[in-house]
Formats: C-alpha cells, structure tokens, sequence
C-alpha cells in the first residue's frame, strides 16, 4: 500500500469550493446572489442522490438553488416549457438538467434549449463547439474539466504525455479527449480514445502514463493494464452485488483498485476523486455566469 499516491477528489474539491466562496461574497457584495436551477425527471435513485448532493454544496456556498421534479411521463413539450421560463428568469444564472433523461425525451433537444449562457453543465451545442475550438469563453462539462483539474492540482504534468481515455461517452471520454489535446496549459497531451471496438485495447493501456476510465464496467481495469507509476484516474460508478452490505449493493469503479493502487504513480479513490470535482466544477461555472452576467 502507498497511501500517498491517492489523489484526494475531496481534498481539491474543498479547496476549489473556499476559492469559490470569496468569489460569493464579492458578487453579494454587488447585490448577485448566483442562483442555479435543478431540473429532475422521473424517479431515478441515483440521479436523487446527485441532485440531492449539489443542492448541499449550494447552500454551503450560499448559491441559490431551487429543484423542479418532474413526473416519469412528462411530456418533452413541458420540459421546453420549463425550461423557456427558467431561461427568463433574472434570478438564475445555471440550469442543469440531470442525466438520464426518460427514453421518450430527447437529450440533445433538451440540452439545445438551455440558453448558452446559463448552460452550467456544459452540454448546449454552442459550448460543446467552443470546447472544441479552444474558447475558453465556453462553459466546460463538468466532470472532464473537473479531471483535469485534478491532474493539475496534483502537479500531474500533461504536456506530451501519452493519455489513453477508455470511453468515448459524451458526458465524459470525447469531451476530456478534447481538452487534453488542446494546445494549453494543463493540457498538451497525446491523446488515444479506445472503446468497445478498439483492438487490444490493453496495449493501449500498457502505453499510458495517464490512464483515464470511464466506461461503466466494474474494476475492468487490471494491475496488468497498468504501466507502473502511471496516473490513474477512475470515473466509473457501477452498483454491484454486495452481501456483506445492510443494502445488498455497493459501488465500485471502472478500475480494480486494490490491484492497481501498489503499482499507479498517483490514482484516484472511488468513491472521493472524480464525483466530488464534477460538483465543483459545476459551482465554478455558476460563479462565472453570476460574474459575467454581472460585467455586462
Ligand atoms: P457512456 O456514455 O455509456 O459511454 C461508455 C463508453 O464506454 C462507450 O464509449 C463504450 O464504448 C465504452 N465501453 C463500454 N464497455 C466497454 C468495454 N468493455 N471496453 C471498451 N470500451 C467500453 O458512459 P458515460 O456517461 O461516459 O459514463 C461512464 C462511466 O462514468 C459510468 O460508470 C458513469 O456512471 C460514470 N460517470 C461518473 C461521473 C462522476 O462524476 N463521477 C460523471 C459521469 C459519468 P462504445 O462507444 O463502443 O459503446
């Protein structure tokens, strides 16, 4: 065991959060409050749970935060409604709508219909393409930017260095693959994107010295997949079976922990790496939009 090797998601969270929190008082001090609007559909377990741990973290913040709850059988039309009236409304400068989504209702319409500039959780169209081009007016998905953050704040050096991203998801794999192959600071990377038709998708791996998984598949990851002293982060939230447990489950990552930690040069836990920056990151857009709402 090295305990030192653990990137603390928590720790940096925190840190991220304080710096936040004199960012508050400041827009108070000019009368804003930030204010940010959770919209949930259907019943969910996990996503009550995620809603449930960014509303705390607003009212730490002092960020208002009002959540609208939707039955299972809403209409797609009457979630566009919702969400023209939360876009004209002066107190709320983020809307994020969790994921998932009732099949009967369309993401990529209901991410269009957040206006650009409250699109807090980074999915509208226009941000995704300014991720693209490097415009760092954009607002960021938040769990990308959060490991990317990470990585910096655990003086992980990027620049050059060969990341191997497993998963291509939208909310995770392509976006990160993005902005570590920018040509910025605390990017700069040679970028591999693998997924479920990648060939020997383990060799991929072998090469990495910083091994992002985010695929969903429990501890698919293997100390043999690992190069030693690779950086190691694990976004997968997987429920397993778990008789050990009052509640029959428990979560793991996309990533064997127990296996990999001896042999990483740095990895995350998971639970308290990547979950908590995602929840940060969130809090910074919405800051930004309060701040840039304010400078107009
Ligand atoms: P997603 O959109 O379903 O994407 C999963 C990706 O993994 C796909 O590209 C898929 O390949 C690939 N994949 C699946 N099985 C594979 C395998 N055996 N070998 C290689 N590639 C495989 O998922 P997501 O939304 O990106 O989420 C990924 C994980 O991150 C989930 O566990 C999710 O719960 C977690 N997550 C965590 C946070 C957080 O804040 N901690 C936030 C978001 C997501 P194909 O494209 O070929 O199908």
């Amino acid at each position: 065991m090295q305990p030192t090797n653990l990137i603390d998601g928590r720790a940096i969270a925190a840190q991220i959060q304080a710096e936040l929190a004199q960012r508050i008082v400041q827009l108070k001090q000019r009368g804003i409050q930030p204010g940010l609007a959770f919209v949930r559909v259907g019943e969910d377990p996990a996503s009550k749970v995620y809603v449930g741990r960014k509303e705390k973290v607003s009212a730490e913040l002092g960020i208002y935060s009002e959540t609208h709850v939707l039955p299972e059988a809403t209409a797609e039309a009457d979630l566009l409604e919702l969400l023209a009236r939360l876009n004209a409304d002066k107190r709320l400068h983020g809307i994020l709508v969790q994921a998932p989504l009732p099949p009967h209702i369309r993401p990529a319409v209901i991410y269009s219909s957040v206006l650009p500039e409250k699109d807090v959780d980074g999915f509208h169209p226009v941000n995704l393409g300014k991720l693209m081009l490097g415009d760092p007016a954009g607002f960021e998905p938040c769990t990308p930017a959060g490991i990317r953050e990470l990585l910096i704040r655990s003086g992980v050096k990027t620049n050059g260095a060969d990341v191997v991203v497993l998963g291509r998801g939208n909310i995770v794999g392509k976006p990160l693959a993005v902005m570590l192959a920018q040509k910025a600071p605390g990017a700069n990377a040679t970028v591999t994107i693998c997924h479920s038709a990648t060939h020997d998708l383990k060799a991929h791996c072998l090469r990495a010295d910083i091994l992002v998984a985010a695929i969903g598949v429990p501890q698919f990851v293997k100390a043999d997949m690992v190069k030693p002293g690779a950086v190691v982060i694990d976004v997968g939230v997987n429920r397993v079976a778990d008789p050990t447990s009052p509640s029959g489950t428990k979560l793991v990552g996309d990533v064997d922990f127990a296996a990999v930690q001896p042999i990483a040069g740095k990895i995350t836990p998971n639970p308290g790496g990547v979950g908590p920056m995602t929840i940060a990151m969130l809090m910074r857009n919405t800051v930004r939009a309060a701040e840039s709402l304010a400078a107009r």
